[in-house]
Order: C-alpha cells, then structure tokens, then sequence
C-alpha cells in the first residue's frame, strides 16, 4: 500500500483544526504533500510533526486541504460512506415525517462531510459536490451512499452540477432518472421544485422555518416578498391568511414555479402580484407612490462572495433594509434575511439600526438560522450563513 501523503501546517491552522475547522488555507501549508494530486488523502501534520487529522489535498483551490476526520483510521471509500451514514442518522427522526418530505440528508462541512451535500425530495435524492478533490471520489462515493439512500425508500439518485446548461445540469447517478419537476411537502406546505433548473439542488432548504414563522405572522397582512424566488415565503404567507401577497424578482421563470406552487396549496395565485424587476428600483417607485405593507419579507442573494466584498455588501444591506423600512406601514412587521458566510450576525444587526432604517420604532423581536438538517460545527464560524431577523 503506497505511503499516504503528509501536510504539514503552522501552530495555528493545526490549532484551528483541533477546534473543528474544516479548511486548511494553502498559505497555512509549510510542507506541502509531495506529489500530491487533487483528491489524494493526505495526513495532516501539525508543526511538531505529530498527526493530527486526515483530508483531501486540492492542488489548486485557495482552500489546500479539507479536513475529513481527526481520527487515525484511514481515508478511504468506507470512512468516507460511513461520515454520510453518521450525517444521514442525525436526521433519523425526520426520515418518516410526512409533513417534511423535502430536506438535507448532508450538509458539507457542517456535517464533517466537506463538499457533499445531499439534499432529498421526497423519493429523489440530489447530490451536489463542492471543490475538485471530492470529486474524485465520485464513483466511491455514490457505491456507499446508495445503498443508505435506497434504505430511506430513496428511488432516484442524481448529481447537480453547477456547470453546463439544461437537462445536462441534472445526471443519474443511481436508480430511476429523476423527474424535471416534484412535489414536496414542507411543514404540510406543498412545494413544488424544478430539479433542473432551480437554484442549489432545485430549492432553498434552509429557509424551511423562517417561511413557517412568516406563515404565522401574516393573518390580514398586506405581505411585500423581495427576491422571491420560487415563493416560499409567498405561499407561506397566502396560506397564513395575509391579505395580499406582492412577489418581487428579476427571474420571471421563478414566479411560474410560485404560480404552480400556490395553486397545489389551493390558493388562487391570480388574486396575488408577481412583479419582475430589480427589488432596490421596485422598493423606490413603490415609496415615491405611497404604498405600504404590514409586513415585508427580504430574502436577497449574497451579497458578499468574499471576505473582500464586506464592508461593501453591509452597505448594500443598509441600503436595502432602509428602503424596506419605508415602505413598512405603521405596526408592521419587517423579516430581513443574509444568507452571507462573510457577514455575522453581530454584523448583521448593524445594518438594521435606526440609522439604517430611517425610523426608531422597530426593535429586534427574533434572530434565527439554520433549521435543524442544516446543522453547523462550533470550531467553524463561517458555517453559521442564515441570519433571519425579525423586527416590529
Ligand atoms: N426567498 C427565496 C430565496 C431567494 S434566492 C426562498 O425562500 O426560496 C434569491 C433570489 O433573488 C433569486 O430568485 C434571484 O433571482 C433574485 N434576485 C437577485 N437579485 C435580485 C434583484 N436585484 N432584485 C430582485 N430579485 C433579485
């Protein structure tokens, strides 16, 4: 058996890894695995020349290594189906509830699986792969984890990759080929998901428990949604009794997948607005007119890729919750979310303050993340990317 490869890191990464971090910085690498190609494991060294942990090598991203366990045993296609199956058990309690039939099975990182995500629809399973190294191990991985999946009653098993257009986008990779198109129930809420073309693996997962909270809060609200998308949180506040629903995004083909969506949950979409248009130009003509709502919902894309773009992407935060505070009527209820890993919750707050806002009789009644098929580890700050505020 060949010798695996070790990487040998600075007193600081290997202290950050003995926390839980996942990553490896390459500038945090003082002796590189020679001869190591993308997806080989590597054992990880720390500045004492003691091992430390096990991970794939990336011989190219910013991100060296990835850290997949910190035990002795070796990295290979069974350690790696059985961190899966560890992730897959964390959610045992959910596999049979019929009221969720859409959630994460694996989270990446947040599950000590860096790179795989696997998010299931009903008897679908998609599998979503992060970095070049792990996907090496495709093939390895798929003969592990099908099997589990199979065990969940899991029929079709696909790989979403973000590259390439179309039907492509989509591959089988064990079972029946999946539909372009599911039905999936979410907290007894139908949802309906394009596995083709949708964003992530077909749907927003994460927002699971917020949309149940908006749903609660909407009773004879008028309801604004920025960044709608396919309208989670349209059908959820339509189903909570509000008033009104106005849609709000730039992609007209996610408002035909709310449509569709609304009308499952027996809600005529028809009595609702779906507006296409940039929400920063939408919010403006809407206060130069007067409107208002009782309740607004911002759910915008990252707005920080990199730790670069921070103090840039705060600003657009700021901009953006000032103009949703204009056109929050009296008494009204204002949910702002982020879905950036560079941007905390600390941060976070301080783009809802009173100077960003224009007004000071809102005050901060929630603050919430990721549900729980989105778990994080503590050691890895950046793991925690949903903040979901709630201001009244
Ligand atoms: N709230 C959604 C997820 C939103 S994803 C849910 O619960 O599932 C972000 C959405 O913002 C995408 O649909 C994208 O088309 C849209 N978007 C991006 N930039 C936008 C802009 N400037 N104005 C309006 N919509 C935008």
């Amino acid at each position: 058996m060949a010798k695996p490869h070790i990487a040998t890191i600075t007193a600081g990464a290997a202290s950050a890894v003995l926390r839980g971090h996942p990553w490896i910085w390459r500038d945090a690498v003082t002796r590189a695995a020679a001869g190591a190609k993308t997806g080989d494991a590597v054992v990880i060294h720390d500045a004492a020349g003691r091992a430390i942990g096990q991970g794939l090598w990336d011989a190219a991203s910013p991100i060296a290594v990835r850290v997949y366990a910190r035990s002795n045993e070796r990295l290979d296609a069974r350690s790696l189906a059985s961190a899966v199956g560890r992730a897959f058990a964390r959610r045992d309690r959910w596999k049979d509830d019929r009221e969720t039939t859409a959630y994460r099975l694996c989270h990446g990182e947040g599950d000590r699986v860096p790179g795989v995500v696997i998010d299931r629809y009903a008897d679908v399973a998609v599998l979503r792969l992060d970095g070049d190294a792990i996907l090496v191990w495709l093939s390895t991985l798929v003969e592990g984890v099908w099997p589990l999946l199979q065990g969940l009653g899991v029929r079709a098993f696909a790989l979403r990759s973000a590259r390439g257009e179309g039907e492509e986008r989509l591959r089988t990779l064990a079972g029946d080929p999946p539909p372009k198109t599911i039905a999936v129930r979410e907290n007894g809420v139908v949802m309906m998901v394009d596995l083709a073309h949708g964003q992530k693996t077909g749907a927003f997962l994460d927002q699971r428990d917020n949309r149940r909270r908006v749903r609660d809060l909407a009773r004879g609200r008028r309801v604004l949604n920025l960044f709608s998308y396919a309208g989670g949180f349209s059908t959820a506040a339509a189903l909570g009794g509000a008033e009104h629903v106005t849609s709000v995004d730039l992609a007209q083909a996610a408002h035909a997948t709310a449509q569709l969506s609304m009308r499952e949950n027996g809600i005529d979409p028809a009595v609702h607005a779906f507006v296409t248009a940039d929400a920063f130009a939408f919010l403006e003509s809407a206060h130069k007119k007067g409107e208002r709502w009782d309740l607004v919902v911002s759910d915008p894309p990252s707005f920080a890729p990199n730790e670069k773009s921070r103090p840039r992407a705060l600003s657009a935060y700021r901009r953006l919750h000032g103009a949703c505070a204009a056109v929050l009527a009296p008494g009204g209820i204002f949910c702002a979310s982020s879905c950036s890993s560079h941007v905390s919750i600390e941060d976070f707050a301080t783009t809802l303050d009173d100077g960003a806002l224009g007004r000071t009789d809102l005050a901060l009644v929630e603050m919430h993340g990721t549900p729980w098929d989105h778990p994080t580890v503590p050691g890895w700050p950046e793991g925690r990317y949903l903040k979901f505020a709630v201001l009244t």
